[in-house]
């Protein structure tokens, strides 16, 4: 194995977890239809205790302001949970103060499905939180950050998020394919198990999940994480959601394709696309500034909400051979953003 296998009292402990009982509501649909008050209508109606979404149905929803969110009670919740990737600041705190009203804990939870449960993840009401960071590791779980090179990096860092050893509920083999196992999670850094993200460690030791490290662009020599540039995209007012790709640069190597989806009623105009260019630069610096940015009312998701990322890059390539698209929830958007998109830089 490449990993020991846990031992006999630690699968006894996941079977004493696994027996605790609790009741889940699970909405499958859209949360604007019928209406844009449709979870909090369920939460009202259900007296749901523990809500768990995932950032891009909060920026969803944020789109439409408070009040459909106010219309009905939410003093039934306790702990607000987001999932499937990093939510930035500014959801963070609508999502606290108007849906939480300032009283729930947010937890974000990092996991993946192959880590079979949350690895990093406050413990609500107990870990005092920063808005974005997934906190800290939960029990047994020995992350690390690791530079191109596979070293441990100590302290404030950037680099590979990777965990030390394993534990109950972590993946053992890929079915059927043990090579694939061995290939896609320990190959790059033997002796760790490789998350394919990127994080940060701040100075007090909280995580910052940058994204897929797939997702980082490469613009003059500096390494940039498109989280970090959505997030202050979407810290503008008229910004519901931003996605940004890489676009190959005869002379940067790769330039910023931005994507943004506006606030309800917001016109898209030159005037505030000058203003969201120098929103980026005033936050993350002139290297950041984005080369194209493009009004996307709607952009390519999985039915579990994840922007398809690939098919955003090769709409910003003109690129029209898309492969599988087939998990797509709505397909008829990659056209209208094929139709509509920059051909030359802001
Ligand atoms: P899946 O296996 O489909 O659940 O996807 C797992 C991936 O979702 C991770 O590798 C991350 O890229 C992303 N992800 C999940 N939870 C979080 C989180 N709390 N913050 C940031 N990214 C997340």
């Amino acid at each position: 194995p490449i990993w020991p296998r846990p031992s006999g009292w630690v699968n006894k402990i996941t079977q004493y977890f696994l027996v605790c009982v609790c009741v889940c509501v699970c909405f499958e649909g859209l949360p604007t239809y019928p209406d844009v008050s449709r979870m909090w209508e369920i939460v009202d109606k259900y007296h749901v205790t523990k809500f768990y979404t995932a950032p891009t149905a909060i920026r969803l929803l944020m789109k439409y302001g408070r009040e459909p969110v106010q219309k009905y009670k939410r003093d039934s919740l306790k702990v607000l949970g987001t999932v499937g990737e990093p939510i930035n600041p500014e959801a963070w705190q609508w999502y606290y103060s108007v849906v939480g009203e300032k009283r729930c804990p947010i937890v974000d939870t990092f996991w993946q499905t192959e880590t079979g449960g949350h690895v990093l993840t406050p413990l609500p009401a107990a870990t005092p939180m920063k808005p974005g960071s997934a906190t800290f590791p939960f029990f047994g779980v020995v992350p690390a950050v690791l530079n191109e090179s596979g070293e441990e990096l100590e302290g404030a860092s950037e680099g590979y998020l990777v965990f030390k050893q394993p534990w109950p509920g972590v993946m053992r083999t890929v079915y059927g394919n043990q090579q694939r196992f061995e290939t896609t999670y320990f190959k790059k850094f033997p002796g760790y198990y490789v998350t394919g993200d990127g994080c940060r460690r701040d100075k007090d030791g909280y995580y910052w999940i940058t994204g897929r490290i797939d997702d980082m662009l490469n613009v003059s020599g500096h390494l940039l994480s498109t989280a970090e540039v959505e997030s202050a995209l979407a810290e503008h007012e008229a910004v519901a959601e931003a996605a940004v790709v890489g676009r190959p640069h005869p002379v940067k190597g790769e330039s910023l394709y931005c994507f943004v989806t506006l606030t309800d009623g917001v016109t898209y105009s030159r005037t505030l696309e000058a203003e969201l260019k120098k929103q980026v630069r005033e936050k993350i610096g002139a290297i950041a500034t984005p080369d194209f940015i493009q009004n996307a009312p709607g952009l390519p998701k999985t039915r579990s909400g994840k922007i398809m990322r690939r098919v955003l890059r090769k709409i910003a390539c003109d690129e029209r051979d898309l492969g599988d698209i087939s998990t797509l929830a709505d397909s008829s958007v990659v056209e209208h953003l094929f139709q509509n998109r920059c051909c030359v830089g802001v």
